[in-house]
């Protein structure tokens, strides 16, 4: 097959491992610098441009969109789709798990576990917030934060008023969320590949952090998914419509909780911890279920 991966640095651990996967098969796999591209929408032959000349068409396309990159790099994603290349994961489905409130929304509805989550816009109702949230300790998040920057623990409901006050003068999106202390610190990061959950990891923050972030100094260690664990994560990634992603769960006293729903998800960490060949699984997951023009939505 000729496969186009969307990624802006081939160096990257995951696109080499991807590469070396499809290839290993006997597919050709180009990398294409997302920003690289242009397109023409208007034509009655929908076209991408990259260095000066169309692209070919490809069989299947493996969008690795980095989250400071996400509205232009849907657009070459639909562009790709109207275009009837098979992508690994739609840009519908990607759009879902960037907005991280219509990704609560969407899971809430579905019944999965989550935090309990407020949402308000008017800084009159911080106080009726913080209650909703069962007050402190409570965790405040920036809407469209990554790699654990912009989530804060307050201690107590008057630094947590102050914390949203001062996000709320910056001006942007935030969501306010129960603390999971039993969770100690420690998630949980479940890569689904075709409904199916091919390997768990648990990452624990830095001694004093709350955070686990492996960019915020966490470390990563296999763990043994409970089977309500395993199902929560596939139930969040089907909520999403996402072939492939990292599903982040917490170990709340009540059962896991999701907190975050990752369509790119990082396969360094994760295939160094348990030894498991997640890139091979991705790409044969690819070429069983790939077909020309079998998009479900088309960008729509
Ligand atoms: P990001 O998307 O920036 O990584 P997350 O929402 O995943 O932000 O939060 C970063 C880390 O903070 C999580 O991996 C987890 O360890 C911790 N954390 C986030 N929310 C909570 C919560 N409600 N209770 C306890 N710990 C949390
Ligand atoms: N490496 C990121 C972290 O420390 C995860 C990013 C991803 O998996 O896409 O949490």
């Amino acid at each position: 097959m000729q496969i186009a991966m969307m990624a802006q640095n081939a160096e990257l651990y995951s696109h080499r491992r991807l590469k070396e996967a499809a290839e290993a098969r006997g597919h050709e796999l180009t990398i294409i610098k997302t920003l690289g591209c242009y397109m023409n929408i208007a034509s009655r032959r929908p076209t991408i441009y990259y260095n000066g000349a169309e692209l070919p068409k490809f069989d299947a396309v493996i969008p690795r969109i980095g989250a400071s990159i996400t509205f232009y790099g849907l657009a070459v994603l639909r562009q790709f789709e109207v275009m009837g290349t098979w992508p690994l994961n739609e840009s519908v489905a990607i759009g879902r798990s960037r907005d991280k409130l219509r990704a609560m929304q969407l899971m809430a509805r579905d019944g999965i576990g989550l935090p309990v989550t407020t949402f308000a816009h008017d800084p009159r109702q911080t106080e009726e917030v913080l209650r909703v949230a069962g007050g402190a300790p409570t965790v405040i998040k920036l809407l469209e934060g990554t790699q654990g920057i912009g989530v804060v623990l307050a201690d107590t409901d008057r630094s947590a008023k102050s914390v949203i006050e001062a996000f709320r003068g910056a001006n942007v999106n935030i969501l306010v969320q129960e603390f999971i202390k039993e969770a100690g610190g420690t998630d949980i990061r479940a890569l689904v590949v075709g409904g199916r959950v091919v390997a768990a990891m648990k990452r624990t923050g830095a001694e004093g952090e709350f955070r686990s972030n492996l960019h915020r100094g966490g470390r990563a260690e296999v763990v043994k998914l409970t089977p309500e664990e395993r199902a929560t994560a596939v139930r969040a990634a089907k909520a999403m419509g996402l072939n492939v992603c990292g599903v982040d769960m917490l170990r709340a006293n009540h059962g896991p909780v999701v907190m975050e729903v990752n369509s790119s998800p990082g396969l360094e960490g994760v295939e160094k911890a348990t030894g498991i060949d997640i890139a091979g699984q991705i790409i044969d997951f690819l070429q069983k279920t790939a077909k020309p023009g079998k998009t479900a939505t088309r960008g729509k």
